[in-house]
């Protein structure tokens, strides 16, 4: 059987846009796809405190200097101790070498794409494959649908295959090498689709049992809504 692939994508509902962020929260719990979209909160996981925003900055910049010694010719850990003398981050070097230990020729940083009926931001593009940076120790469920919707984009908008990704992991230093399977594929259609059709009716209804390590808990219970 032919994998779903996003340059022959047929979605229901084209005609109405979502972001990936908010299949994402949709699948956390429809109350948080609510606030996310009405008040405009964003869907920051809960681990991404100030330290997992440092590592997200410092893991890009690092990125970039990998690019850029690549490009010159130069010695990256040249340029990093450089860097590493800037930063205040404990664990600014263990990132460093986990960046160092995952080869590539080009990275895009933060790429947008849009097609009819969806679209999103992946964090890093490293030689045509997407990555997903979790400030995190393991890879759930949902973030794979995200991977796998960073996939179809990619290969809607530039016509190439996309048949896996990665989650790296910053809190472990580890990279999770994810296959786009046909499953996958289907699992991240099907959650655009129920989370289109949730708006639609309006029936935000609340994991309750999620509510201990919700990112939104606070605004959630200012609202009466928890
Ligand atoms: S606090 Fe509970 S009900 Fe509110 S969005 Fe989070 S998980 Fe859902």
């Amino acid at each position: 059987m032919s994998l779903i692939r996003g340059y022959s994508l047929d979605l229901k509902y084209k005609f109405f846009s979502v972001n990936v962020s908010e299949i994402v929260s949709y699948l956390y719990c429809p109350r948080k796809l609510l606030l996310v979209r009405c008040l405009g909160l964003r869907d920051r996981a809960l681990e991404e405190t100030i330290e997992g925003v440092s590592a997200h900055i410092i893991y890009g910049k690092l990125t970039q200097l990998y690019m850029e010694a690549r490009r010159s010719n130069v010695d990256y850990w040249r340029l990093v101790e450089d860097y590493l003398n800037t930063v205040s981050f404990p664990r600014a070097r263990e990132l460093a070498e986990f960046r160092y230990r995952h080869d590539f020729t080009v990275a895009e940083l933060e790429v947008f794409f849009k097609i009819d009926g969806v679209r999103g931001r992946v964090d890093v593009i490293e030689d045509g494959v997407p990555i997903e940076v979790k400030y995190r120790e393991k890879v759930l469920d949902r973030d794979s649908v995200q991977l796998a919707w960073y996939g179809l984009l990619i290969e809607a908008v530039r016509g190439v295959d996309v048949d896996y990704g990665y989650i790296d992991l910053l809190k472990s230093c580890r990279r999770v090498r994810i296959e786009l399977t046909d499953d996958l594929r289907e699992k991240a259609v099907r959650a655009r689709e129920k989370c289109i059709e949730v708006i639609f009716r309006g029936d935000y209804s609340a994991q309750r049992n999620r509510c201990g390590k919700c990112s939104v808990l606070r605004e959630c219970r200012l609202l009466k809504l928890a």
